[in-house]
């Protein structure tokens, strides 16, 4: 039996499903179970420092939303600790696919008519305008802080799934334009070669602005710009317990407590039970990723023209990008819902890209690995104040731009002693459902039911 036979849950071809097994061939010898980002920088405690008994605004969790709080703080002149249970960058951030946008996700997975949806058209100028601002500012963040992260702004193809999601894509088009100044077009399945080296989609929609970056790079830098700004970075500190004092906060850590006038929780899709109320308004879903080994050379810029960023339309999306040499493919999706061992979810992603790119079939893996996405239930990301307790959470799968966006609106607000929302997106509802108490127990079903309601859309569109 091939790799190709090991058919599991988690394929886009539900219909022939036979055990899954662990084929040695996909897998290079030196193959490592942790993220291809890592070979350039990986996880450390380096900068870290105790923390102090008193400051101006503790944060909790140093992603790239509780660094840009940190950063921005710190630059106004506030003082930050940044507490992070914990070596520095083992959460998301180091982990992502590092595709960046502005505006064009969000309120994706909305779907049809529903009061959420109705709120996000009534909406969407003010919503979209400040997904566009996210990649301003993470740009700006870049530039000014010398960041050498690769940053390409190449623009994005999204492959439809459908002819279905084509029309739907197309619909769209003007709004992208309108309120995210996407730069968009739609690209017909015959020019669908001028985006990438498949057939596989029924064309699709091309963003210009838009690209990739590589995020445990970003996030080096991020962590070097809050640490030289002056906050104080706590590796290996969990904030265990916030009290409410009369001058603010106590945050309760082993190494000790420490008083603050403010609290940001930024903990997205590794919120947990210190912050019980948050904690059930965001459900983390895992997403996970392989890494190819080197490209034959005509592979490199044949693949995907321009090292652009892809992604598609499926329910159950897959997303991937050359590196920014451009020698190898990073290939992710959710392979599963729930986090998985590389033997689970790599044959999956593999069948999943050479499906797209036969030319592919025999390139060997040499990392896989997986993280937590915060998904809100009504699939926007959210800032705002909860029971005094600022937070930032739910990027949806695309936080690298917004979480940076959101954490430098935090600090603005804090610094700037404001109460009324200061963008669109600070202080909506941020909802939550009677059924969901913070533990996931219904993603393998949901898991199955788009992966069939994709398969059937498929089926139906052949
Ligand atoms: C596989 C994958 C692919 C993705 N691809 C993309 C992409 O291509 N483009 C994109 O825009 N986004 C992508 N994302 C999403 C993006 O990575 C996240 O939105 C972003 O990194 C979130 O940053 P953050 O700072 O909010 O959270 P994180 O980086 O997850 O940091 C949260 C931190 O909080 C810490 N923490 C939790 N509780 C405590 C506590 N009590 N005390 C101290 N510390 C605590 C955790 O240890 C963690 O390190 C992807 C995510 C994953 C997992």
């Amino acid at each position: 039996m091939s790799w190709r036979d090991a058919r599991g849950p988690e394929d886009e071809n539900p219909g022939k499903q036979t055990p899954q097994v662990m084929r040695s061939d996909i897998f290079h010898p030196d193959f490592k179970a942790a993220p291809w980002w890592w070979e350039a920088w990986k996880p450390s405690n380096t900068l870290s420092q105790d923390p102090p008994a008193r400051t101006d605004v503790v944060i909790v969790g140093a992603g790239y939303g509780g660094l840009s709080t940190a950063l921005e703080l710190c630059r106004n002149g506030a003082r930050a600790v940044v507490l992070e249970r914990g070596d520095f960058g083992i959460g998301a951030s180091t982990r992502n696919g590092g595709m960046v946008s502005g505006g064009t996700n969000l309120g994706k997975g909305l779907g049809g008519k529903s009061p959420i949806a109705d709120e996000f058209e009534r909406n969407k100028a003010a919503l979209m305008g400040a997904g566009a601002d996210s990649l301003s500012v993470l740009t700006d963040i870049i530039a000014r802080e010398r960041i050498e992260c690769g940053l390409m702004m190449n623009g994005r193809f999204v492959g439809a799934w459908t002819p279905r999601h084509y029309a739907d894509m197309a619909a769209k088009v003007e709004t992208y334009n309108t309120y995210a100044n996407a730069g968009s077009h739609m690209v017909p399945r015959e020019r669908q070669r001028e985006m990438i080296a498949s057939d596989y989609y029924f064309g699709g929609m091309y963003a210009s602005r838009a690209g990739h970056l590589h995020p445990a790079l970003y996030y080096k830098g991020l962590i070097e710009a809050a640490h030289h700004a002056g906050a104080i970075l706590c590796a290996n500190v969990e904030a265990e317990r916030l009290e409410k004092t009369p001058a603010g906060w106590r945050v309760l850590t082993a190494k000790g407590p420490i008083e603050a006038r403010e609290v940001v929780v930024a903990t997205n899709g590794y919120t947990g039970d210190l912050t019980p109320r948050l904690k059930r308004r965001v459900v983390p879903v895992a997403s996970h990723i392989i890494a190819t080994e080197e490209l034959p050379e005509n592979a490199r810029t044949l693949l995907i023209p321009e090292l652009r960023a892809i992604g598609d339309t499926k329910r159950v999306l897959t997303y991937y990008r050359p590196s920014p040499d451009g020698k190898y493919l990073i290939f992710g999706g959710r392979a599963r819902f729930t986090a998985a061992p590389p033997e689970v979810s790599a044959p999956a992603l593999y069948r999943y890209m050479v499906d797209r790119f036969p030319q592919l079939d025999g390139i060997r893996i040499t990392h896989a690995w997986t993280g937590n996405v915060a998904f809100a239930l009504d699939f926007m990301p959210h800032m705002g104040t909860d029971q005094g307790i600022h937070y930032l959470l739910a990027c949806n799968g695309n936080g690298v731009a917004m979480m940076t966006y959101l954490g430098t609106q935090t600090a603005r607000k804090i610094v700037g002693g404001r109460n009324e929302p200061v963008n669109p997106l600070d202080g909506r509802d941020f909802p939550e459902h009677a059924l969901y108490n913070g533990e996931p127990w219904f993603l393998p079903v949901i898991g199955a039911w788009y992966r069939t309601r994709d398969w059937l859309d498929r089926r139906l569109a052949a």
